[in-house]
This record gives structure tokens, sequence and C-alpha cells, in this order.
């Protein structure tokens, strides 16, 4: 229950132990289209160029920013946590300049910023930003700001690692040019890929680059000869089989299930988990318009030392929740409720835990209505 990994149901980690077959062998090939499409619902386009990246969250990063970006460029980086820290770094090692609109830890992205970032900045030819920034638990308004940035002829590059599959992520519908996410998250798939897909205004800048990518490995015009069906699938690295049977289960579960069920579960688990946390006096510092039903940011109470409640938490509990990050760090815990991790039972356990650590450590919270207080919230589910 901390930021991910999530919990991994057995049938996915069952599909890993299939037998191995060749990157190239027509079987894999059949599994592969049906992947790509498993994709494309995940992330509701119809981007023909929808594949999985042979890395973590972070290659798929790397991938949006090494096709889309060259030296001599400006692209407005949004940054409002860790994650935007990282977007800047890898604008920079393109050679490219990254104009920075910086929101408070705890807070959205602020698209009037980005709007008026474009204004002073008319070259600027890409804006970046994180959808579901991880280190806060903070929803940005991705629609908003993808609009601004057509406004002003600038592409769109989104990082949803931690909101595919947990909040609606609309590719099509709002016009992002390139987006990454990770396995291990909202999909609860074992952690090592990256699910990217590229619109077809991406996919013209890429082709008519002034410079070759300076990545050989994730080159998108090279990497798609062994992804795209066209023209016969060429070797450019060997995939990692297994994993990709995995993340294939894994998505078939979310099909099974369906997006907006998957989406309403995350919201539900989430009220909750809030329902007990609030009775039990803790406070969740960011505004409930933007707060992430799958990364619940919760502010440790006066004197308590929050490293020892995670470490009895996954000592008598087995149950791991993470600590805050830069300026969150000793401040608050991230409770994660992510894909699988998003149940009634991890909800009341964690609840139930917290509450009994917590008194013992003579916190000042109420103790003993946690628990009935997430019951009570589970029998009234969120509305979609
Ligand atoms: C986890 C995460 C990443 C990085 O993913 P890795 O798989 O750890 O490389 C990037 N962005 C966000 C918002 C994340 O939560």
């Amino acid at each position: 229950m901390g930021p991910g990994p999530s919990d991994v149901p057995s049938r996915v980690l069952q599909a890993m132990a299939r037998p191995t077959l060749g990157h190239l062998d027509p079987q894999f090939a059949g599994m592969m289209d049906d992947l790509k499409g498993l994709l494309r619902y995940a992330f509701m386009t119809a981007n023909p160029m929808t594949f999985p990246v042979s890395g973590p969250g972070s290659a798929g990063m790397e991938s949006c920013f090494v096709n889309l970006v060259e030296p001599g460029d400006t692209v407005v980086v949004c940054r409002n946590g860790v994650f935007g820290g990282r977007m800047k770094e890898n604008v920079e090692r393109c050679g490219a300049t990254a104009v920075m609109v910086d929101s408070p830890w705890g807070e959205p992205v602020d698209p009037a910023a980005v709007a008026s970032a474009l204004e002073q900045h008319p070259q600027a030819s890409l804006v970046a930003f994180i959808h579901a920034e991880t280190s806060t638990g903070v929803e940005s308004d991705a629609a908003e700001i993808a609009r601004i940035a057509r406004d002003h002829d600038c592409l769109t590059l989104m990082d949803a690692v931690t909101s595919v599959a947990g909040i609606p992520v609309l590719i099509d519908d709002w016009q992002i040019d390139a987006v990454y996410s990770g396995s291990q998250k909202c999909l609860s798939c074992t952690p090592g890929l990256s699910p990217v897909s590229f619109s077809e205004r991406a996919i013209e800048r890429v082709k008519n680059r002034r410079t070759p990518v300076q990545s050989w490995f994730l080159d998108l015009n090279l990497v798609l000869g062994y992804w795209s069906s066209e023209g016969g699938r060429s070797y450019h690295h060997t995939a990692p089989v297994n994993a990709l049977y995995a993340l294939h289960e894994a998505l078939v579960i979310l099909h099974e299930e369906g997006l907006e069920a998957a989406w309403r579960r995350h919201r539900t688990m989430h009220e909750a988990l809030r329902a007990g946390l609030e009775a039990m006096g803790l406070e969740l510092p960011v505004a409930p318009a933007h707060r992430l039903p799958q990364l619940n940011a919760v502010r440790v109470p006066d004197g308590v030392n929050e490293a020892e409640v995670r470490r009895r938490l996954l000592e008598d509990y087995s149950i791991e929740i993470g600590a805050g990050l830069g300026e969150f760090a000793g401040r608050v815990w991230r409770i994660g409720l992510m894909g699988a991790s998003a149940r009634p039972r991890n909800v009341l356990q964690c609840l139930g835990a917290l509450d009994t650590i917590l008194s013992d450590l003579g916190a000042a919270v109420n103790t003993g209505v946690a628990v009935a207080a997430a019951r009570e919230a589970l029998a009234t589910p969120a509305a979609a």
C-alpha cells in the first residue's frame, strides 16, 4: 500500500511462468497485437503507435523526451513534486531549455501559469506535466493544460504512470500527444514495463527531426520496426517476453472489470480510507478536489515518529506504506490504493493497524472508530 508496486494478482504471476517463446515467434506476435489493443483501451486512444517500452516508467519518460526534444528546443515543464524535477533533467540532457512552471507541493499545476509561460516563451515547442503526482497525491487538470498547449501550437507530453486505470485518462479526448505509464501502479503488474502512446502530430515531429534521436535504444523509428506489424517484424532488441505475458494478463483483468468500474472502485476505496483516517482525527493535506484516490497523502500527527509507524506496520502487519518525499519528507505518509490493492480488505486492515500503532505510541487520535467509519463508507459506494 505504498506508491507502487501494488499487489500483483496470482493470475498475472502465473502468466509470467508460461513457456518463453521467441520474440519473433508468430504466436508471440499475435499476443503483441492483442497487447497493443488492450493498451489503447487503457489509454482511451486509437493511436496506432501505442506499445510498451522495455523498461520501467522512467524509460517511458525518457523515450517521450528523447524523441520529441532536440538540442536548442524550449520546453515548458510543470513541476509540483518530485517527478516534474525529473522531466527538467530529461529536457536539459536533450540539450534543450526547460522553462519551469512551479506550483507548491500538494497543489495541482496552475493552468494560468502555463498560459503565461507560453506567452513569455512563444518559441516553446512542448508542454510537459505530471497528471498524477505520486510524491504528493495530486491530480492536475490534463484536459485544460493540453488545451492551453494547443492554443500555443505546442505538443503535450503527459506522465500517466500513476493515473492509468486509477482515474480517467482520456488521451484522444484530451488530445495528448505523448504519454507514458508504468506497469506496477494501478495496472497491478510486475515492475519493469512502460506503456507509451504517441499521436500522429508527435510522430510527424519525430519524422521531421533535424538531428537523429540521441538514444539508439529508445529511437521510435527503430523500435517500431519491431512493434509495428507493417512490413514484417524485425529484430531490434530481445523483448522481455515473460514480462509482456504478465502485462497482457493484467490488461485482460482490467478489461474484464471495465475501466469505468476500476475508476469507481479506486474512488470508493479512497472514500472509505479517508472516512477512517478523518474519524481518527488525521488530516489529508491535499484539497479534496485535487486528491488522487490511488495515492493518499496523510499528515503525520505532531510528536509521532513517522518512520517508527511505518516500521511497525511492516513488521507487525506486513503492510507497506510510503514515506513523504522532498518537502513532504517526515511530514506525511503516502498510502497507496493502486490496482488490486484498492480493495476493502486492504483499507480495513490498514486502518485497524494504524489505529493500534498510533494508540500504542500515545498519539492524540480517536481510537476504535476508524474501521467502523470506513465500513459505513463502503456501504455507500462512490458514484461514477
Ligand atoms: C513511479 C513513477 C515514475 C517512475 O516509474 P519507475 O517505474 O519507477 O521508473 C514516474 N512518474 C511517476 C508519476 C511515478 O509515480
